[in-house]
């Protein structure tokens, strides 16, 4: 594998897969969207929407053990993949909204 690629393909669940530096962890995509096959400078369209639940933190845990209830807090995390990078958009609830960063080469992951 190419130290320069951004992307690699993950057999058993059929998708791209890539690190997201917003979130620190992987995102993917399926064959569903449009990719210009190129895994140092991947373009891919439309942009990509990944929803989940932020993890408890160990403060959040202590209170969960005390009894109390914490819903955990949803998150949005949407972009654009250009040219290697990902525009993160403004409806993300992470911290890099509305900023552009390249995709982490893959062997530095
Ligand atoms: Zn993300």
């Amino acid at each position: 594998m190419s130290k320069q690629n951004r992307l690699f393909w993950q057999d058993d669940i059929e998708q791209w897969v890539f690190q997201c530096v917003g979130c620190e962890c992987l995102h993917g995509f399926t064959r569903q969207w449009t990719f210009n096959g190129n895994m140092q400078k991947p373009t891919v369209m439309p942009s990509i929407i990944v929803r989940g639940t932020e993890g408890i933190t160990d403060d959040e845990h202590k209170r969960i053990m005390d009894g109390e209830k914490i819903d955990p807090k949803p998150f949005v995390c949407h972009f654009f993949i250009r040219d290697g990078k990902m525009i993160y958009l403004e409806d993300s609830t992470r911290a890099l909204k509305g900023q552009t960063v390249d995709i982490p080469l893959w062997e530095e992951v």
